[in-house]
């Protein structure tokens, strides 16, 4: 390889990683998701592109495995649901997967404080990793992400110097 091409390369690949340690690790690292509009039921199988809504079943998991319109997981896509005589493909196991049954979203979280709707895993996050990430804290009640967790926010939780004794 001409020595001019090398060069280039290297100097690509530094910029790429050089770009990296400025902390540009975005919502995207965590499938953060924000509904087109208003979806009151949002990252729920229900209005998932991957369930046959007809069977009650998810294209990822087994035919045994029933899959109610609550339900969510992390592979969620916003869409129509199938119908029809669509098979599911035994790709994955709903525990892989993160498989809940009942609502999700930032708004039914242990980390959304709703006073400022922002999510305080993001915050902290920020706080504590600053040169590896850049979360936009502030989230939509109705979004949701693959760190949700079902529960009522507790800033102290979250905030340093604001734990209970
Ligand atoms: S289990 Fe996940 S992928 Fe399957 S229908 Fe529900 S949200 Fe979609
Ligand atoms: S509040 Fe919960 S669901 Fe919403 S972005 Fe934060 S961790 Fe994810």
């Amino acid at each position: 390889m001409a020595s001019s091409v090398r060069n280039s390369i290297t100097k690509s690949i530094e910029e790429v990683i050089e770009t990296k340690k400025q902390g540009d690790r975005d919502r995207t690292a965590f499938g953060y998701l924000e509904p087109p509009g208003d979806i009151p039921k949002f990252a729920q199988c229900g209005n998932c592109l991957l369930w046959i809504k007809n069977k009650k079943q998810c294209y990822w998991f087994t035919a045994e495995k029933e899959v109610v319109a609550e339900a969510s997981c992390i592979l969620y896509v916003y869409g129509k649901p199938m119908e029809g005589n669509f098979k599911p493909v035994d790709a994955v196991t709903p525990e892989e997967v993160g498989f809940v049954n009942g609502k999700v979203r930032c708004e039914n979280c242990d980390a959304f404080d709703p006073e400022e709707s922002k999510c305080g895993i993001f915050y902290r996050i920020n706080e504590e990793l600053p040169t590896v990430f850049n979360l936009d804290e502030k989230v939509k009640p109705k979004a949701c992400c693959n760190a949700f967790y079902r529960g009522k926010f507790r800033k102290e939780d979250f905030k340093e110097g604001e734990h209970e004794e």
